[in-house]
């Protein structure tokens, strides 16, 4: 049997190109463009909303679907595992062993893009754009590029 097991999850951009993060500090949702996140150029990113920066942006919808696949994935594999064993013996007069009944699937949530009231923000020092909080484009930032303040008006 193999002993890795890969899940993919893919990730929904919305129509502007730009993908859904959340902080794991302040719990801040923002969106940053894929190109921006990958370039060389940019080692991390930081939240506009905290000026931390998170280990992981990945948002609660995708960490839920994550936990039901796994679970799903390992409660498939016991029940094959079971089948097997009830296979195994049902010809064998001192051993009984039941499989039992086939477990409940775990519902795989969908993963949305959509947090649709946050607005684009051109960080003019990075010269990138990332959707944010009206409320912090209103007010102050952080570039999520490079972490400077931000006295948005734009
Ligand atoms: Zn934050
Ligand atoms: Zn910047």
């Amino acid at each position: 049997m193999n002993d890795i097991v890969t899940f993919k999850i893919a990730i929904p951009s919305d129509n502007d190109g730009y993908v859904l993060l959340q902080c794991e500090y302040c719990g801040e949702y923002f969106k940053c463009a894929p190109h921006d996140m990958e370039s060389d150029e940019i080692l991390h990113i930081y939240c506009p909303s905290c000026g931390l920066i998170s280990e992981s942006y990945i948002t609660e919808d995708v960490i839920r679907l994550a936990n039901a696949m796994i679970e799903n994935y390992i409660q498939d594999t016991l029940y094959d595992f079971s089948k097997k064993m009830e296979r195994q013996f049902s010809h064998n007069k001192f051993v009984k062993y039941k499989a039992g009944r086939k477990p409940k699937k775990e519902y795989e949530p969908p993963v949305y893009s959509t947090i649709e009231d946050l607005v684009e923000y051109n960080y003019r020092c990075c010269d990138r754009s990332a959707k944010i909080n009206p409320l912090l484009k209103m007010s102050v930032s952080f570039c999520p590029f490079c972490g400077g303040v931000e006295f948005g008006n734009q």
